[in-house]
């Protein structure tokens, strides 16, 4: 099994490698635009407990809006179906950052993954718990092992320079009466979280959680019930990326999230969890090199949720 899973990796690497820099770099966030594209990384997490890495695995990136799955799995755990009469659970079949539906739905957004319903999600958070920031940090460490992932204030600064789309949604949601805390506030906290900079292997590591059933495999603490994290699963799959959610189950069918820092972290239940990292975007804001990389993986491990 070790050798087979390896071999795919170095396969997987040489073909990819000719896409590493097709496509581009997000530079709406200034920072973020800085980042040398020539990067590509990838680990595997199995649940058995073995691990196999390839190229730029062990470095930290950003992870933007892959934080929204771990902002959701705290809220969800505490707040469990109620959550929902503040957001919905539907893909959006538009940008991440879009306003359209959000009129249609009185405020609440389409579903947890775009930038509006983390947004709502943030605020729960900020009523829910005393710093979120940091609650949300601590988790990220404990997942992974990782004491040292931080957040890079540079980015966030940056972010937030820029953040008028973000602050618009969120004055929009305001209006309605779905968002309860100062729009600053939740704007300063959802930017900080998404600045969160963490490697393939932390994120890989990370979503053990949800091939492990909810429990967390390191600790065995229970932090999602089945139920939940079966969920948590499917919404995955119908909104981790954006507008390409469709192509995404058809290239390559397993659950993931993406972050315009370039990484998408994906998982197939009861058995493994699989991180990429690439940081040129298609048009959608995901990865390039990654989702090829995914749909590599799922051809050529013959694995896939369906
Ligand atoms: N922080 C980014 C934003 O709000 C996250 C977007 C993303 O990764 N799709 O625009």
């Amino acid at each position: 099994m070790e050798e087979k899973y390896t071999q795919i990796l170095e396969r997987i690497y040489s073909e990819i490698s000719p896409l590493i820099t097709r496509g581009k770099v997000a530079d709406y966030i200034p920072e973020l635009g800085k980042v040398d594209p020539n990067q590509f990384g990838m680990s595997v997490c199995t649940n058995s407990g073995h691990e196999y890495i390839i190229g730029n695995s062990q470095k930290s990136f950003s992870i933007q809006s892959i934080s929204k799955v771990f902002t959701l799995v705290l809220a969800y755990s505490k707040l469990d179906r109620k959550l929902w009469e503040r957001v919905g659970r539907e893909p959006s079949g538009t940008r991440f950052d879009s306003l359209v539906l959000l009129e249609n739905e009185e405020g609440i957004p389409r579903n947890p993954f775009i930038n509006a319903g983390a947004i709502v999600v943030v605020d729960i958070l900020l009523d829910l718990y005393e710093d979120p920031i940091n609650e949300v940090l601590k988790f990220v460490r404990e997942l992974s092992g990782n004491e040292d992932i931080f957040i890079n204030e540079k980015v966030r600064d940056s972010e937030l320079e820029c953040a008028n789309r973000n602050y618009a949604l969120t004055y929009f949601m305001k209006s309605f009466g779905n968002i309860r805390n100062d729009v600053s506030t939740v704007i300063e906290a959802y930017t900080s979280i998404c600045s969160i900079e963490m490697s393939c292997v932390d994120l890989a590591r990370s979503f053990r959680l949800f091939s492990s059933n909810g429990e967390n495999p390191w600790n065995g603490k229970r932090i999602l019930t089945k139920s939940q994290n079966k969920r948590m699963n499917a919404i995955m799959m119908t909104c981790g990326l954006y507008n390409s959610v469709g192509d995404f189950a058809y290239r390559v069918g397993i659950p993931a999230k993406s972050g315009v820092g370039g990484g998408i972290v994906g998982v197939i239940p009861n058995e493994m969890s699989i991180s990429t990292w690439s940081p040129c975007l298609d048009k959608t804001g995901n990865s390039l090199a990654g989702i090829k990389a995914l749909e590599l993986f799922t051809t050529y491990s013959e694995q896939s949720i369906y």
